[in-house]
């Protein structure tokens, strides 16, 4: 291996200013639960690694306008532990929380979680179902992207060079609206998802969803987010025929792999079922919420 420069700036203008700069390849390190896994294997080999982990804003969960925003290199047990913000959102929450042991959440952020790229990654259908906007910063300045549309593919980003995703901005909580996220794995812990489902729904003061959205992993080259699924929900009280809708759009917009987790046919059935079982969680706690 090669020498590696190490550097972990104290600002954003720094960090985009070192990785904007560097010759060879250069790298963002958050937790580096994937980075340095994938370094030690000699997948990638980066001149320069950079430490986000020092930057303030990236680090910060804070309320604007009634909205959280949490910053791209806080960790899973950092939302786990942030008393409002799992409150508000339990979903994204639940699904940062299934990330890896004890240890690995210590160090794990969701920033990685997205820009690592994996189909699987748990806590981007959590996000994406939360309507999460990501705010990126780079060499030619700030841009806001919805978070559907940064990882497109298996180790892909749709990031420029230099481009550090810096927070994720999820909407203010409307009254009586509710998120929940559910993977399937083979074993009861630390494991690849098979399948993930993340939604997020809003009821009227009648109990009529007015708005969902859904979004499923590991069952595609990215995570989907399953308009048909969604429109499923919307209009209905969420009953069991509007659930039977759900799963059945769910499992038809499917497109997964078949490997030693599962086959293709499995997966396209355990999404249905866990589309309805997800949706049928965050209707109850959107019926607890004003
Ligand atoms: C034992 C173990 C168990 C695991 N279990 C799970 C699991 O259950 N579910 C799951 O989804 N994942 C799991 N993972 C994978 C990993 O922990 C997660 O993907 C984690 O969220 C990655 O975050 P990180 O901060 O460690 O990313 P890093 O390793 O620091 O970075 C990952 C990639 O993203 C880039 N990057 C990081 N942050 C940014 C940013 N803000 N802007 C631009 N690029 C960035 C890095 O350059 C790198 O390419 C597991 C890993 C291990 C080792």
């Amino acid at each position: 291996m090669s020498d590696i420069r190490y550097e972990a700036p104290t600002t954003l203008s720094a960090a985009v200013a070192l990785l904007a700069a560097a010759n060879g390849h250069a790298r963002v390190l958050a937790g580096g639960t994937d980075l340095l896994i994938q370094m030690r294997g000699g997948r990638v080999e980066p001149a320069l690694v950079v430490d986000i982990k020092n930057i303030p804003e990236m680090t910060s969960i804070v309320v604007e306008n009634g909205a959280y925003r949490f910053g791209a290199a806080v960790s899973s047990m950092g939302l786990m532990e942030h008393e409002g913000f799992s409150k508000a959102w339990p979903g994204v929450t639940e699904a940062a929380g299934l990330i890896g042991s004890t240890q690995i959440k210590g160090r794990a952020t969701v920033g990685g979680n997205l820009c690592n790229a994996s189909p699987a990654a748990d806590s981007v259908p959590a996000i994406i179902a939360a309507g999460a906007i990501a705010t990126i910063v780079g060499p030619e300045g700030k841009r806001e992207a919805r978070v559907e549309d940064i990882a497109p593919g298996p180790g892909k980003t749709s990031l420029g060079k230099g481009e550090i995703v810096v927070s994720f901005l999820l909407p203010k909580r409307a009254p009586h609206s509710g998120d929940a996220y559910l993977r399937f794995i083979p074993r009861t812990e630390m494991d690849i998802a098979v399948v993930g489902a993340g939604i997020n729904l809003i009821l009227d003061d009648k109990g009529v969803c007015s708005d969902a959205r859904v979004c499923l992993g590991a069952v595609a080259e990215r995570a989907l987010l399953v308009k048909e699924a969604a429109a499923a929900l919307i209009g209905t009280k969420v009953d069991a025929a509007a659930l039977e809708r759900l799963g059945a759009a769910a499992s038809a917009a499917c497109r997964p792999i078949d490997d030693k987790r599962g086959t293709k046919e499995y997966r396209i059935k355990v999404a249905g079922v866990m589309a309805r079982r997800a949706a049928q969680i965050a209707l109850e706690r959107a019926r607890r919420t004003n």
